[in-house]
């Protein structure tokens, strides 16, 4: 079987100005540091507003931290009228390496279909950013068509034209358990990632979907994180309360399987 490095992904959604990143960064690294936890090898990311980028990239090239750092949205054009909007080319000047597309917030607040989120899945890999496609179904859905269509629906327009060699990250949401407290089962998760992986493997072929990191995400906490890592098809996580604890996010991120 091929070994994915373990994902853990912090989604800060809008909060933490430039300043206030900074020292949030600083204090993470050291958090990181100091961990105890005998495993140690998940890759650790942060997805910081727009406008705390480029204070970001600068303190982890200074201090050669060993922490990624992406986005939470581009546009789908890369450049030209589209005012309000960030191109994946700036994000890629700034280092960015991966950049969240179609969290359900965006989806729910910004109206984002399934073909904007393809567009700007397509836009990444344009601009060489790594996109962590976000998928997952409403409790309306659950009820209505179980947890795997929506989310396979989904992911599957998404990577319409995806060049599966640019690499990707899937991460699965179900709305309902995000930001409620109230996480999916890991038994869940791994049914909606295990067909998730199946619509990889259908689209890009099976080395890509065996490549490929699948997180889960709502309502992760240090708690519960080690509980979704057995899981073999989960690789991660993506967090958005709990990542704004330092300690918490640092220990999720120290998880013992
Ligand atoms: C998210 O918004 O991606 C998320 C998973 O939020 P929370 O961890 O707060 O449920």
């Amino acid at each position: 079987a091929v070994k994915r490095t373990p994902f853990i992904a912090g989604n800060w959604k809008m909060n933490l100005d430039h300043l206030q990143s900074i020292a949030f960064v600083q204090k993470l690294a050291w958090s990181l540091a100091d961990a105890k936890h005998d495993y140690a090898d998940a890759e650790v990311a942060v997805f910081p507003p727009f406008t705390d980028l480029r204070s970001v990239q600068t303190l982890i090239a200074a201090d050669s931290l060993p922490l990624a750092y992406g986005a939470q949205d581009l546009s789908a054009h890369d450049s030209g009228a589209y005012t309000g909007e960030v191109s994946g080319a700036f994000l890629a000047a700034l280092d960015c390496a991966y950049v969240i597309i179609g969290h359900s917030e965006r989806r729910t607040y910004h109206h984002e279909t399934d073909a904007i989120v393809n567009a700007k899945v397509l836009a990444a890999q344009r601009h060489g950013l790594v996109p962590v496609v976000c998928v997952g179904e409403t409790a309306e859905d659950l009820e209505r068509f179980g947890a795997s269509a929506v989310p396979v629906a989904q992911l599957r327009t998404a990577l319409e034209g995806v060049d599966g060699a640019k690499g990707l990250v899937v991460a699965y949401e179900p709305v309902w358990a995000i930001g409620s407290g109230q996480a999916a089962t890991p038994e869940q998760a791994e049914k909606v990632a295990a067909a998730l992986r199946e619509v990889i493997a259908e689209v890009l072929g099976d080395d890509v979907a065996q490549a490929t990191r699948i997180l889960y995400g709502g309502s992760v906490k240090a708690a519960n994180i080690a509980s979704f890592l057995r899981e073999p098809n989960v690789d991660g996580a993506l967090v958005g309360g709990a990542s704004l604890d330092i300690d918490e996010f640092s220990s999720i991120a120290r998880f013992k399987k």
